[in-house]
């Protein structure tokens, strides 16, 4: 069934790319790498890998006293699951949500953003035309109370993917119900670029990272950490091809970055860049209004010397920003990025990647890539996710599979004709027997251990109990 949603989706490519440019402003390269690619891609890696992962899976027992048990893990769908999702990338995250869902046995109901309708009914549209069986996906369209209505009816499982707000009116709102949750909230990400690093591979990064969907997205290049001496030609660097950037509609097809989705977001970053400049953060290109183009257009902007205790260094800024601050040492960089209550994913540049895999495991953060950014996103091997304000659970890859089952552990004796040692019957020697069991498993030497198994009043005594009931 996978690999025909996959050629279903393959065959109308074309309407995903016209519907989510349209709906959402993004280049449709952007459409075609960030949201088509992906999907195709979950759809065939979860069609190979999701029946070897979802098998019932033996689970051999360590301990000697557990020997005469086997036991399995067995793995079954919650029901019926909501998936509420968001409207930057409106196809590639239902899709990536339904397609674990389906394949492990559950049923959807999913509430596409209000901004992305048409995206939403697509995705349930190619769910049928690849002939899953009717109503097993339901698509719900409207608001935030169609959302909130959505949970008060008591799914199993509900995946929310959005804002950090949002996020946690739904974790109130499952915690009521005691309905489970994945929640994969706003990001903050920091990047990391060491003196040794390549400043132009790293610069283009930064560029790319910060402003892709016009910055608009959880994993963007939010804040950069650069360590001194390479501050000043990074910076500029970044100015210089952000220049270079052009700006236009989904229907300019030489277009770089697009519109932000709405007025009151682009405010929102109005609103953080004014902040910056009037304590001392100094804006090199962007960051006006381009109303030629349409009222929601930005120019990328550059800023340097953001302070750490800025807007732009502690919230989501979701635009097109790149913010930069230098630092004097990796160390401080490391602590500055782990201040922060996001911690979705991160980034370390550096020639030497020793030192990065180093600082990787230092950073607090659900994925760090060396050498790259966000990128990490369309390996469907790996999984998506990360703590504090970022939210709960996984996406993506087998983690992001086992969040759409139950587990169910089973157990068989092999002994069914033997009544346990430990039943009933307490009076005698069952206190001793069970100490001298304790003894033989953990005593610190092997001569007293296996004192205790030989022993009169030992552990022996239980496989030799007589006095049960
Ligand atoms: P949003 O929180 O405004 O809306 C997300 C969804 O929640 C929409 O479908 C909306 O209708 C619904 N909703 C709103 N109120 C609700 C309620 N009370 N109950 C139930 N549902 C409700 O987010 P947005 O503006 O669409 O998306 C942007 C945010 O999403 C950013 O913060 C971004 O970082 C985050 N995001 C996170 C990831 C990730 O994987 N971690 C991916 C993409 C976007």
């Amino acid at each position: 069934m996978l690999r025909r949603l996959r050629d279903a989706i393959f065959e109308r490519r074309e309407d995903v790319v016209d519907v989510v440019s349209r709906e959402t402003g993004k280049p449709r390269v952007e459409a075609v790498l960030a949201e088509l690619l992906l999907s195709l891609d979950t759809a065939n890696f979860l069609a190979r890998q999701a029946p070897r992962w979802l098998r019932r899976e033996r689970v051999p027992h360590h301990n000697i006293a557990m020997k005469a048990k086997a036991g399995w893990l067995e793995y079954s769908p919650h029901g019926v699951v909501a998936i509420i999702s968001p409207w930057n990338y409106p196809f590639a995250i239902p899709m990536t949500e339904i397609i674990p869902a389906l394949v492990a046995g559950n049923a959807v109901v999913l509430k596409p953003s209000e901004l992305t309708p048409a995206t939403g009914a697509l995705v349930g549209e190619l769910i049928e035309q690849a002939g899953f069986p009717k109503n097993l996906v339901q698509v719900v369209q409207g608001g935030g109370e169609v959302g909130a209505a959505l949970i008060d009816a008591a799914p199993a499982k509900v995946f929310f993917t959005g804002s950090v707000a949002t996020g946690r009116r739904i974790a109130e709102a499952c915690a009521a119900k005691l309905i489970p949750s994945v929640l994969e909230l706003g990001g903050k990400d920091a990047m990391i670029v060491l003196a040794d690093a390549d400043l132009e591979i790293a610069s283009s990064a930064a560029v790319w990272g910060s402003f892709t969907n016009c910055g608009q997205a959880c994993l963007s290049v939010e804040r950069i950490y650069v360590e001194r001496p390479a501050a000043e030609r990074f910076s500029a660097l970044c100015a210089e091809k952000t220049k270079k950037l052009r700006l236009g509609g989904a229907s300019d097809a030489a277009a770089d970055v697009g519109p932000m989705i709405r007025l009151r977001q682009l405010e929102k970053v109005e609103q953080q860049l004014r902040e910056a400049e009037q304590l001392g953060a100094r804006i090199l290109t962007g960051g006006r209004r381009r109303a030629d183009l349409g009222e929601n257009f930005l120019e990328p902007a550059v800023v340097v010397q953001v302070g750490h205790s800025m807007q732009l260094m502690r919230e989501e800024t979701f635009g097109p920003v790149l913010a930069i601050r230098s630092v004097a040492s990796a160390d401080e960089a490391v602590e500055l990025a782990n201040d922060s209550p996001f911690a979705l994913s991160a980034s370390v540049w550096t020639g030497d990647e020793k030192k990065g895999r180093e600082l990787a495991s230092r950073i607090r953060a659900g994925a760090v890539m060396i050498n790259d950014v966000a990128s990490y996103y369309g390996i469907s091997e790996a999984p998506h996710g990360g703590p504090g304000a970022s939210g709960w659970g996984r996406t993506h890859s087998r983690l992001g599979l086992l969040e759409m089952v139950q587990v169910k552990y089973v157990d068989v004796d092999r002994l069914p004709r033997v009544a346990k040692a430990w039943w009933y019957g307490y009076a005698g020697d069952l206190t001793a027997s069970a100490e001298g069991l304790v003894e033989a498993l953990f005593a610190p030497s092997w001569k007293r251990r296996i004192g205790a198994m030989l022993g009169k009043r030992g552990a022996r005594g239980l496989i030799f109990r007589r006095n049960r009931i």
